[in-house]
């Protein structure tokens, strides 16, 4: 039939994993990508039980997370299997993940992310030395992180990573789990995210087992911790840290930490801990330039065995500015859009999915809470009652018409607009923008309203 690979089908999985409950997403997901034609992108489920509950709660839903990812409109058509493939059905589990659940599990259970020889479970191993691009923003950062993975516990010690989100922090903090555990192959480490320690930690509390976490982070060689700004406002795993990384600074082991801003900007933070954090060395990643962003590109590209034209690639570097993590997703729209359609990623296909993407990168100009009030007032309503139960027809409509108007300028997904209006369903929310948007096709009047609408939202956020 076709021989793309469905990434496009991935990626709206990906997303939609993260807007519907987990539940519902392991249970009624189950699907296969089969290809793509004529503009129907066609799924098999495994029955047709799961092909009918999929239609009826989620085809719309993902309709749309996959039009709007490709910037035009696709149709899903989805298909029922008598004989069950077993390898067609489990949700997105990626390769390496897949591989940790098996076998290797009750290993890994026991001690999460500790190994001695072995690659910690949690080490990313895509993310190395050789896969880093260096650039004048990153350039202290990288070397003082190729220093700590050589001489680990004697170079810098600790050592904290800052910078805003998709500069690279966690690429570089598991870089050098990496090369110690290719070159200290008895070396012990521990990677974990703040969130993932606290977790443990307090589970540990809870089944009375505080020993057992002490005893593993106590006695590793190598500490990363990605993301400690988690920890803010977290008294009870700040204390316990503390404690940690005194024990591990005193016996010379090496403690690696990330940040999304200096220490010194942590909040609700014991600053006897702060105070450790800042006592190494601190280095921050900062926005690539273009010719970095452009020599980024073409390491994204040669990783993904793929090849752009130069004209392509400068357009991508020049557009995108924000950070390494979203040229990473518009080299990857590029290409599924690419494949989608059957042709090469021209200079066109680029310029179009930026625009989609520059849009979705620009912050939400428009306050949700001053769009509430505009169509409420336009309606002569109270807040209350356009987000509350009231289903009188002028209430409704003016509500729905909130909820596109929301979905149409800001970043806010369905789920976050259902909890705006007294925690509706997501399904809610679609169904609302999708009666709203085939008003406006077949109404010329209702749709001038709907942009008067729109426009006085915007005045009202600039003021
Ligand atoms: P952060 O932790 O700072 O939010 P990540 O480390 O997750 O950012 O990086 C986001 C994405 O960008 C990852 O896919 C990472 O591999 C990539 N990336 C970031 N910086 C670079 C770089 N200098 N060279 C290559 N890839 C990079
Ligand atoms: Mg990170």
């Amino acid at each position: 039939m076709s021989d793309d690979n469905g990434t496009i089908w991935q990626k709206a999985l990906e997303i939609a994993k993260s807007q519907v409950p987990e539940s519902e997403f392991i249970m009624w997901f189950r699907l296969s990508y089969i290809g793509y034609e004529n503009g129907t992108i066609l799924l098999q489920a495994n029955n047709t039980f799961l092909r009918d509950q999929f239609v009826r709660k989620y085809s719309q839903f993902m309709r749309e997370i996959i039009s709007s990812l490709l910037g035009m409109p696709v149709e899903l058509s989805v298909e029922a299997q008598s004989k069950t493939i077993d390898h067609h059905i489990a949700p997105q589990v990626s390769p390496r993940k897949a591989k940790n659940n098996i076998g290797a599990e009750k290993v890994i259970e026991a001690q999460p992310g500790i190994s001695r020889s072995a690659r910690p479970s949690n080490l990313q191993s895509r993310y190395t030395f050789e896969s880093f691009v260096v650039g004048e923003n990153n350039n202290f950062a990288f070397n003082a992180a190729i220093a700590i993975a050589d001489k680990p516990g004697s170079s810098y010690n600790p050592l904290l990573i800052y910078g805003g989100v998709g500069l690279g922090k966690t690429h570089l903090m598991h870089a050098i789990g990496n090369r110690i555990v290719d070159r200290h192959a008895d070396f012990r480490i521990i990677c974990v995210t703040a969130e993932e320690f606290t977790n443990e930690f307090i589970k540990t509390i809870h089944d009375r087992t505080t020993n057992d976490f002490k005893n593993k982070y106590r006695n590793v060689d190598v500490l990363l911790i990605d993301d400690i700004h988690f920890f803010q406002s977290k008294h009870g795993v700040q204390e316990e840290l503390f404690h940690t990384f005194n024990a591990l600074y005193d016996a010379n082991k090496q403690l690696v930490f990330t940040c999304d801003r200096p220490a010194a900007e942590l909040k609700d933070f014991s600053e006897r801990l702060k105070s450790r954090f800042m006592m190494g060395l601190k280095t921050d990643l900062t926005t690539p330039s273009f010719e970095t962003r452009a020599a980024i590109v073409r390491k994204k590209l040669e990783l993904y065995k793929r090849h752009f034209g130069e004209d392509v690639i400068n357009l991508i570097a020049k557009s995108i500015e924000t950070n390494v993590r979203d040229l990473d997703s518009c080299i990857n729209q590029i290409i599924a859009y690419a494949e989608l359609i059957k042709v090469e990623p021209t200079f066109e296909i680029a310029q179009n999915v930026i625009k989609q993407l520059t849009n979705s990168f620009m912050p939400s100009a428009i306050e949700v809470s001053s769009i509430i009030k505009t169509v409420a007032d336009y309606y002569k309503l109270s807040i209350s009652d356009l987000k509350g139960k009231k289903r009188s027809k002028n209430i409704a409509l003016a509500r729905q018409i909130a909820m596109y108007i929301i979905r149409e300028t800001t970043d806010y997904s369905t789920t976050e607009i259902g909890s705006e209006f007294n925690g509706r369903d997501h399904t809610t929310v679609m169904h609302s923008c999708q009666k709203i948007e085939d008003l406006i096709k077949f109404d010329a009047s209702f749709s001038s309203l709907v942009n008067h609408l729109i426009k006085e939202c915007k005045e009202k956020s600039s003021l």
